[in-house]
Parts: structure tokens; sequence; C-alpha cells
């Protein structure tokens, strides 16, 4: 059966070319799995592909790549499929799918794991973590490792071991033309300093190599949850903890509602709390020290931070986060004045749903001690980097949610230099990208990408145009 693309029509023939081309699957509007096969994480981009080729290597990756190429197709590339601007599927093109590519192979002696793109960070912290290992991972387990680390990473780890991408040793893609190249600090250095922040701009990523630490398996971690009458008090005692706190503590602020959990008391289920959130990558009874300041920033509503396993830690949000519901994120880096942090409590006073929430992530540690010229991510010395999210059930309203998150960050941005990070952005535009990167890094991108694809075949991220699109 042919195929409408936005390009045209595909004709069987052509399409049992590609079929006949790969080791994996090649799926189709019609097929049983057309469905299943276009759905992303967020159900707010809700796209029909004319192709998703779901490859088994990196051959069905070039095969896929000079298919595009060939038919000028729009590509989308997919690895975990959380992206929140939508970009891992697409109308009328061609969805080059990672998911099933899942190989991991952990070497416990030298510390590194070498990682196919499919795999989520549930996935490879089982591997890593039964050596004792890990590397700073997404605070929820079914989130991809590849868009993830491409875009930076930010985790549980940040302050001890830097972001995912500060500890990517090296990686092999595709790129425009269907080459097979590696990047690493030797090797193709400019591009392998691209990888690390610049999305996935430059190919499409089919391994990744990480350095990994001893961490766990027991981490002092958890949350202790405060009212949100004592909003203002509890983020500013934790802003001037923040300075003194160990590299191994790495903390998050969210301002949410109360969730009906079992840990939280009846009276506060649906009303607005200030959660505190943490988790010391180290010892037991030196974590319990670390920890203590943070058990009396206010009158706590719960108290849930002790030891457990890193596994629990990085999958303790799980339930919250499930795959369907319709979301918004967006980004700004800032300093946690008191102007902030009345900024953010007053937003979140008028959160439109109990699902939109605001996040404030510690940085500073491992993070801050990364020079900025070292990876296309920059934004090193920043204090807080904030996220706001809206996130309802099904579409009813959203557009309205996400209006308020947007107008929420122009506010709270207004607190730090305006810049934004990619992985928290749930728009794609140009001005997006420019945000997110200071105009020398910005200009260097533009020169890595007219180097590896100055057509823009991979144009579906927050985009570096090539100079020839501009
Ligand atoms: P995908 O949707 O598969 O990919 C997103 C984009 O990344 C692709 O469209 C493509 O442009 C690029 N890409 C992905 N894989 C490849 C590849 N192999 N080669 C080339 N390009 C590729 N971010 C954090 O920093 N910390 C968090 O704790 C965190 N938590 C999150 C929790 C949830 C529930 C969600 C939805 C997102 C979270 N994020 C977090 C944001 C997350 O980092 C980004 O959404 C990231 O893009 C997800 O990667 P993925 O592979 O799952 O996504």
């Amino acid at each position: 059966m042919s195929v409408e693309t936005a390009q045209g029509v595909l004709g069987d023939a052509t399409i049992g070319e590609l079929e006949a081309a790969v080791r994996g699957t090649v799926v189709r509007p019609g097929d049983a799995s057309y469905d299943e096969a276009r759905a992303i994480w967020n159900a707010a981009h809700d796209r029909r592909p004319a192709l998703v080729v779901r490859c088994a290597g990196a051959a069905d990756v070039i095969r896929a790549v000079e298919f595009a190429r060939s038919q000028d197709l729009l590509v989308a590339v997919r690895g975990g499929a959380h992206s929140i601007a939508g970009f891992s599927t697409c109308d009328g093109g061609l969805v080059i799918d990672l998911s099933a590519m899942k190989g991991v192979k952990v070497d416990p002696e030298r510390r590194r794991v070498v990682a196919e793109p499919g795999l989520t960070w549930g996935e490879l912290d089982h591997e890593t973590q039964a050596f004792g290992l890990a590397v700073t991972g997404g605070l929820v387990s079914s989130t991809g490792i590849s868009g993830f680390t491409l875009g930076g990473g930010v985790g549980w780890l940040l302050r001890k071991h830097g972001l995912a991408c500060d500890n990517l040793i090296g990686a092999d893609l595709v790129t425009a033309d269907g080459r097979l190249v590696h990047a690493d600090a030797e090797e193709n250095a400019e591009l392998f300093w691209a990888l690390r922040g610049g999305g996935g701009n430059f190919g499409v990523v089919t391994s990744l190599e990480f350095q990994l630490h001893p961490v766990g398996p027991q981490v002092l971690a958890g949350l202790v949850v405060y009212p949100q009458a004592e909003a203002r008090q509890v983020i500013g005692r934790w802003r001037d903890l923040c300075a003194g706190l160990p590299d191994e503590l790495t903390t998050l602020v969210n301002l949410t509602t109360a969730p009906p959990l079992p840990f939280l008391p009846e009276s506060v289920h649906g009303t607005r709390i200030v959660v505190l959130a943490g988790m010391y990558a180290g010892p037991l009874d030196a974590g319990e020290e670390a920890v203590r300041p943070l058990r009396s920033l206010g009158t706590p509503i719960a108290d849930v931070l002790g030891p457990m396993p890193y596994l629990g830690m990085q999958s303790l949000l799980d339930p919250l986060w499930t795959e369907g519901a319709h979301n918004y994120f967006t980004s700004a880096f800032i300093e946690p004045t008191d102007a902030a942090i009345e900024a953010v409590t007053r937003a979140h006073r008028g959160t439109p749903t109990p699902n939109s929430e605001i996040h404030l992530h510690q940085l500073g540690g491992a993070f801050a001690r990364v020079p900025a010229d070292a990876t296309a991510f920059s934004q090193r010395d920043a204090g807080v980097l904030c996220n706001v999210i809206a996130r309802s059930p099904g579409a009813a309203g959203f557009d309205g949610h996400a209006a308020w998150a947007r107008a929420t960050r122009e506010e709270i941005a207004r607190h730090g230099n305006g810049s934004m990070y990619v992985n928290f952005t749930g728009d794609a535009a140009e001005d997006k990208a420019r945000a997110s990167y200071p105009e020398a890094v910005h200009d260097r991108l533009v020169r890595v990408k007219d180097a590896y694809d100055p057509t823009n075949l991979f144009r579906l991220n927050q985009n570096i145009p090539p100079s020839a699109a501009r």
C-alpha cells in the first residue's frame, strides 16, 4: 500500500525496498501497530508520520537516513520518546525509532558503560547498579538516555558528578550523509563538544559511552513536605543553605499540589505544598548529617527522607509521571534572590491545576566546575534551574494551562539572564535554541552543524540552523 507524505506519495515498491534493507521493521498507516508506533510520551503531540522505522542497529539507521534523504522526507529521531516539544514524532515524515536498540555493556573495572540509545534510565541504572555504579540519570526512570544526554541531563548526581553529558566519553552517530562516525575528545572533537548539550542537531547517535561512578546501592534520599503558607521562608532558608551543602547532596524544591499519597495526611490532599526533595550520594551516616537542616526549614507535614536503594530514588516519582497526559515544560536559569522567590511563590499560588508545578533545581558542585567552553551546555554559573510545568490528563483546558506556564516563565526569567534549558523547553522555535546558548556558543554550534548537517536534515530539535538555511 502506498503512503502519503508531506512531500507526495511513497509507492508500495519503494517502501518495500526499505523494508528489505532493514533488520528492524517499517510501520505505516493502516498497520496494526501504527497507533502504538506513532505515539510518544507526551500526548499533546498527536502526529501521523508516513513511516516509522524501528531500527535494530546502526545499519538500519544508515538505511533510514539514506532513504529519508533520497525521498526528501522530514525526519524525526526517537530515543526514549520523552520529548516535551514533540520532536520525536512528525506529520507525514519518517520517524527513526531507536527504542528497540537496548544493547548495553558495563566494564566494572574501568567503570565505563557502552549503551545503545533505546535504553531508558531505569534500564541503564539496572545494569550499572549490578556493579554498584551509576552515571547521572533522569528523575523519572522511563526517560530515554539519548535525548536526555544530548541536551545536558540533570539528575540526582548532578552536584557530585555533573550532568549526564559531562560523563559522556564518546559516541557513535550516523550523520546526514549516512556515514557512521565516532566522536570523543580526540576524534571529531568539535562534534563531541556539540553533542554534549547541543541536542539532536548533528546526526543519529547509535551508541553512547559513559564514565561511571560508585553510587549506593543504598543512598540517603527522599522528601520533606512543607505547607504553601511557609513557601517563602522554606525556599529562602533552602537558598541560604545551598551554598554550604556538600557536593554529595543534590536538592530540588517542587512547588506543587499534594497528591492523595498515603504518606501525606488526608487533610492536605489537594492543597498546595512545597516539597523539598534530595539525594545524598555518599555514606549514609554522613548523609544523615548533611540532610538534617532540610528537615527544619519550616513545619514539616511529612518527612520521608531516609535510606533507600538508589534504584528506588530513581523511580520514586514514576507514578506521578505516567505517559499519555498532555504536558508542557518551560525553563529559565535564575538567581534565587528574595525577589525571585517572591515571584515563584506568587506563581505557585496561581497554578491553574493540581498538576501544574514549578521545580527549582539546585545547581553548583561538579556541574559548576566544568569549564563553560568544555561542552555546548554552558550555563555553568547559574544558581538555580527553574522548570515550569503544565500537565493535564486530556486536551480539555490544556492550552490555557500551557499559557499559564509560559507567562509564569516570563515572570520568573526576569531573575536570571533569560537563558533556557533545551530539555525542558516545550516550544519548537528558533528563538528557544538561541535562548539556550550564549551567542558565541550558538555560533560555534552553527559551525559544527555546517560541517555535519549542512542541509538541516535533522531539524526536529531545538534547531541550530546551518548557515545555508539562513
Ligand atoms: P526523545 O523524544 O526520544 O528524543 C527527544 C529528541 O532528542 C529527539 O527528537 C532528537 O532530537 C533527540 N534525540 C533523542 N535520541 C537521539 C539520538 N539517539 N540521536 C540523535 N538525536 C536524538 N531532563 C532532565 O535533564 N532531567 C530530568 O530529570 C528529566 N526528567 C524528565 C521526566 C519526564 C517525565 C520527561 C517527559 C522529561 C524529562 N526530562 C528531564 C527531559 C528530557 O531530558 C528530554 O525530554 C529528553 O529529550 C528525553 O530524551 P528521550 O530520548 O526520552 O526523548
